[in-house]
């Protein structure tokens, strides 16, 4: 095990994330929880930072997730280097790190999904079949193995925030979660494990998503409710760059339904496009998220 993992216990099993849980809830203070699939950035750092401020004791789980990936996606290419990891959550004050292996979180036999309707089946549901159902059943199993505590998730998976939020209040956990702001680079690019797979290239032509959103952002800011005017906005610049565009829709903030016609005074604009081969989702909160200025 090389040095920067030994400044942050690894724990390896339920059990032992468990009980590491339980000591610190025992001693009377708040357990953090911030899951994620490592290859971590800013966007996830920030996540502690925040998961900090509510709790006394803040674990991160790294655990990529093949039930989440689609048989064409990209689970055995997903950037994986634990070591940089470790030492980027040490930094910022993380108290443990859970890196289970596959089979701790499917044993043999294992049979179980999580299905969180209606919410699942828009934006990006019918275009990654079973994504959801993968992250769900995770969640749940991880939020099982850490009990009463504070999540924290990025607004960056905007839809994958609000599923959350659904599946705890009715699977009834006893769990508080936060939904915490997109870290975006300093031009605008939503932060995400995946941007490393960008060329140079690729990676100038990805500022059109931001660009659009918060063009949009601006016209709302004007004045502008017209749900086809603030989506030709977003889909003028996009076009641009790529005409794989998986969707570009403007929705009910809280149901993640479709608009049609006008806004109220708070929507949800979001997108999904490739760049070259690499699938990018950014949103903007019309009415709620700061128009971040470049
Ligand atoms: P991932 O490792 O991509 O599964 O993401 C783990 C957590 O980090 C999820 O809650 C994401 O929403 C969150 N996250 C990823 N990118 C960002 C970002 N740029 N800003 C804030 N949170 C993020």
């Amino acid at each position: 095990m090389s040095a920067a993992l030994h400044t942050l216990p690894v724990l390896r099993t339920k059990a032992e994330l468990y009980a590491a849980c339980e000591k610190v809830r025992r001693e009377g203070k708040r357990v953090g929880f911030v899951p994620t699939m490592g290859a971590l950035h800013e966007g996830h750092l920030s996540l502690v930072q925040r998961a900090k401020r509510s709790a006394e004791w803040v674990v991160a789980s790294i655990f990529v997730n093949p039930t989440q990936f689609g048989p064409n996606e990209d689970f055995d290419r997903y950037p994986r280097d634990l070591d940089s990891d470790a030492r980027k959550l040490a930094r910022v004050g993380t108290d443990a790190v859970f890196v289970p292996s596959v089979e701790e979180m499917y044993p043999k036999d294992e049979a179980t999904r999580v299905n969180v309707r209606g919410l699942s089946e828009t934006l990006c549901g019918p275009f990654r079949p079973g994504h959801f159902e993968g992250v769900a059943t995770i969640v749940t199993k991880l939020l099982s193995a850490v009990g009463p505590c504070t999540a924290v998730f990025g607004r960056k998976d905007y839809q994958q925030l609000a599923i959350l939020r659904r599946l705890a209040a009715d699977l009834c956990l006893p769990v508080e979660v936060v939904g915490a702001p997109i870290e975006r680079d300093p031009d605008g690019l939503a932060m995400s494990s995946r941007n490393a797979y960008l060329s140079k290239e690729e990676r100038d032509r990805s500022l059109a998503l931001s660009r659009g959103l918060f063009s949009a952002a601006d016209l709302f800011g004007e004045g502008e409710r017209d749900v086809s005017r603030l989506l030709e906005r977003v889909t003028s610049e996009v076009t641009k760059v790529t005409n794989d565009i998986d969707y570009i829709s403007c929705a009910d903030a809280d149901t993640l339904r479709s608009i049609e016609g006008q806004t109220g005074d708070r929507a949800l604009l979001a997108l999904a496009v490739r760049i070259g081969t690499t699938r990018l989702i950014d949103n903007f909160v019309l009415g709620e998220d700061k128009r971040k200025k470049g």
